[in-house]
């Protein structure tokens, strides 16, 4: 029985001493998989009677008086205590995501209480997830990215909740380093069958791909949805279509029954194909820590991937010329000419007139630790079905 009133007689403290606050889970299911891999907590007024107040009805008013502050601290001191009862247990348990108030970014203490109150229980800090809706950007938008950042420097996740709902500028998207985006249901209307709707929520999980984010999807309620959102490569699904959130006794029987590793599903056979795009872009990335992608029409370049590569110090100009420069200047000097002649623009025209599909050498490049390693080079050459610039792609690894 859920109550549909504004609940005017809620009270914190006799809530709690009452021990009417539930913690409920809602699990997250990855969206290729189906399988259960995190959780979020979200918390419920269930009164003696049995009626269940949600907390639209009484988290404005917690909201207002800032009693949210202490409330939300009593749901995450409660998921440390579920988590600690699966690892003294042996349970194979999940992160739980905990919605913290906007409030929290004027506690000055508030790194510090968190680890204290999650330390207390030794649960690991990758286990708890924080979640800061997007509308606490609007204002405070400096102090909330200070507050993110300190919040990961110790270790814990952050993950930006309800994007797309609130009013904050698309700019504090860029500035953010947070680990999850958490795309509202509103963006997920018209079981994602509107062609405008399809285009804003595609490009959103594109830049969030490339910024990095993980993504979950809110609010999924049907196949029609989760079709699209796997055609977006979209990471996780928290809905209605899986699961309601749930009392904690129903959730801790469902991360007993993940318990045992499942028979993994063919991946091929769940793979929408710009998933399996996405798969096979990862493999690369994995495999090739520098990653360029140039016009040598245009005499541009830009990074695709930059990661663990011996220098690490390439200009970001964009000028193609510039990176040739670059990398003669980093380079072994008996390799210079074989670099230079092998990727100046003019010879790589040359080779792409010749039929030449693939350019690569193997020089030595010195590292910014001041040693010379082995580098392999495979420049290949792309078709671009809209423009007739010869495009080529770097692929470069370390061979020591
Ligand atoms: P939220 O953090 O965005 O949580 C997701 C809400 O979407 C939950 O509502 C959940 O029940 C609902 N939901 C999930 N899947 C579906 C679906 O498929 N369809 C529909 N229609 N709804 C779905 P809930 O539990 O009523 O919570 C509402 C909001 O209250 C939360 O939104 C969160 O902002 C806030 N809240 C809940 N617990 C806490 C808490 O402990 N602390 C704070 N500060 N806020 C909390
Ligand atoms: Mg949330
Ligand atoms: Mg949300």
């Amino acid at each position: 029985m859920e109550a549909q009133e504004k609940s005017s007689d809620f009270d914190l403290k006799q809530a709690i001493e009452n021990d009417e606050l539930k913690i409920y889970y809602q699990p997250q299911y990855d969206a290729l998989t189906n399988r259960l891999v995190s959780s979020e907590a979200l918390v419920r007024w269930v009164k003696k009677d049995g009626t269940i107040v949600l907390p639209g009805k009484f988290i404005p008013q917690l909201e207002e008086s800032g009693e949210i502050v202490a409330l939300d601290w009593y749901v995450l001191e409660n998921v440390c205590k579920f988590l600690k009862k699966h690892q003294d247990e042996g349970v194979h348990s999940v992160p739980v995501a905990v919605n913290f108030s906007r409030k929290h970014v004027n506690e000055s203490d508030y790194v510090e209480k968190l680890c204290k109150i999650v330390d207390k229980y030794g649960v690991p800090r990758k286990m708890i997830e924080i979640e800061i809706t997007e509308s606490a950007f609007v204002e405070q938008s400096e102090q909330i990215l200070e507050h993110i950042r300190k919040i990961r420097k110790a270790d814990f996740r952050v993950a930006i909740d309800d994007f797309g709902c609130g009013l904050s500028s698309l700019s504090f998207i860029k500035d953010i380093s947070a680990d999850i985006l958490k795309i509202d249901k509103a963006l997920l209307s018209h079981n994602c069958q509107d062609e405008k709707e399809r285009i804003v929520l595609e490009s959103i999980f594109d830049f969030a791909h490339r910024l990095k984010l993980t993504t979950i999807a809110e609010g999924v309620e049907t196949r029609e949805q989760l079709g699209f959102l796997r055609t977006c490569s979209c990471k996780m699904i928290q809905g209605f279509l899986f699961s309601k959130p749930m009392p904690e006794a129903e959730f801790d029987t469902l991360c007993r029954a993940d318990d045992k590793p499942e028979e993994m599903e063919d991946i091929l056979l769940v793979q929408a194909p710009s998933s399996a795009t996405q798969l096979l872009l990862d493999a690369v990335f994995t495999r090739y820590p520098l990653i360029i992608f140039s016009n040598l029409t245009k005499n541009s370049f830009y990074m695709m991937a930059y990661e663990n590569f011996t220098a690490q110090s390439c200009p970001a100009s964009g000028v193609f010329t510039d990176l040739i420069a670059h990398g003669a200047s980093t380079m072994h000097p008996e390799d210079s000419d074989l670099f230079f002649n092998t990727f100046s623009i003019s010879n790589q025209m040359e080779a792409y007139k010749r039929g030449d599909k693939v350019v690569s050498v193997v020089t030595r490049q010195l590292g910014d630790d001041g040693i010379y390693r082995r580098v392999e080079t495979a420049n290949y050459f792309v078709k671009n079905p809209s423009s007739d610039d010869v495009l080529v792609i770097s692929l470069c690894h370390n061979l020591d």
